[in-house]
């Protein structure tokens, strides 16, 4: 086949995707390893499209709450990781993380995601506390949680106690590239299992995977795009692996801003009506990272209302951008970057249309 042929054929995948909204696995392998430029300025076009067809011109916005960095877990690409002894730890307070919301809630956020490492500290008695605290104090706002694997009985507590959306990236499908990411005690199969939970539970449920993690084939990619096609999820979170310093992965190749940005216009073609943000770690590998996410299909951004003295220290990865900003700064620079490209932030909980 001469390049020309494989463009058009790359070209027609794309086409066939937007119409049917399915691909077969080797026709996601081919999509993914012969783009090229051109094809994917045609799949962003499409992808444009079907985001402003659901969703207009509009961006939600969602306020980040790191409140803790504690975690028993040690996946070999996270800066937080238990090991990395340089990791300086912290939790913040329920008040602390009121406080937040308040902050949060005069800027216009609706909505409030808490992520934390799994930290044993917050059992589902303390964690049950703050989210039906926020619940009460406000009613009109969703509640997203982050907090990684739990048991169906935890997650339903934290349901009932008013968490409304949960996010759980699966990393990756294969359980054998799973298991270069992650020590032996997790799995990918466990982590798969807490989703289909956190759907039968009633979550409005995001997963994802970094792009261009250690070790990631163009066929790791193609599963995981049959396995959102399968979960049907409200929200997919990508972003490019970044390294971190202080992990076995330091000297890994980070992902690149050209596939990532591919990914999330096959996403938005794949799942029309998903919520998909441009993320910070797009952000902070290019300068107009999320500004190209936004361009590709994306609808979301997530500013960070974390308090500013511990920002440095919730780094997943090196670099991460806006850790010295106020909260009302940075929502006033992306309000005008998003400006600039066309778009604006809405004032909403702003759920998914697909529930
Ligand atoms: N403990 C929670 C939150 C994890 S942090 C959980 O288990 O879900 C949120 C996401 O950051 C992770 O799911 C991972 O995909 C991403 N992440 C972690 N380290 C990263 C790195 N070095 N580069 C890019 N993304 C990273």
């Amino acid at each position: 086949m001469t390049p020309n042929d494989r463009e058009q054929k790359v070209t027609a995948l794309i086409d066939k995707l937007c119409l049917t909204q399915q691909l077969k696995r080797s026709e996601w392998i081919t999509v993914i390893r012969e783009r090229t430029p051109a094809a994917a300025e045609h799949l962003f076009e499409l992808a444009r499209a079907v985001r402003i067809h659901h969703y207009g011109h509009g961006i939600y916005i969602r306020g980040l709450i790191e409140f803790t960095n504690y975690c028993k877990n040690d996946c070999y690409y996270c800066g937080i990781r238990k090991s990395n002894p340089n990791a300086q730890r912290y939790r913040l307070s329920e008040e602390d993380i009121l406080s937040c919301c308040e902050q949060g809630y005069d800027l216009g956020f609706r909505t409030f995601v808490l992520q934390g490492g799994e930290d044993g500290w917050f059992t589902d008695e303390r964690l049950c506390d703050i989210v039906s605290g926020i619940r009460a104090q406000f009613p009109g706002c969703a509640i997203t949680l982050s907090v990684g694997e739990r048991s169906y009985d935890s997650y339903k507590k934290l349901y009932d106690a008013g968490a409304d959306r949960y996010l759980l990236r699966h990393e990756t499908y294969d359980e054998r590239h799973y298991g270069r990411l992650h020590p032996p005690a997790l799995s990918a199969s466990h982590r798969k299992q807490c989703l289909w939970d956190l759907k039968k539970i009633g979550y409005q449920v995001g997963t994802g995977f970094m792009v261009g993690s250690p070790y990631q084939t163009v066929e790791n990619l193609a599963d995981d795009m049959l396995f959102l096609a399968h979960l049907d999820p409200q929200m997919v979170g990508i972003g490019p692996f970044v390294p971190h310093h202080d992990t076995p992965f330091a000297d890994m190749p980070g992902g690149t801003v050209e596939l990532t940005v591919y990914m999330l216009g096959l996403i938005r073609l794949l799942l029309p009506r998903v919520l998909l943000p441009a993320t910070t770690a797009l952000g902070t590998i290019a300068e107009d990272g999320r500004e190209k996410g936004i361009l590709a299909g994306a609808n979301v951004v997530m500013p960070n209302l974390s308090p500013l003295q511990v920002r440095e220290k919730y780094l997943l990865y090196d670099n991460k951008i806006c850790t010295g900003d106020e909260a009302a700064e940075s929502l006033n620079s992306l309000k005008k970057r998003m400006e600039n490209i066309g778009y604006h932030i809405e004032v909403s909980r702003g759920d998914s249309l697909n529930i």
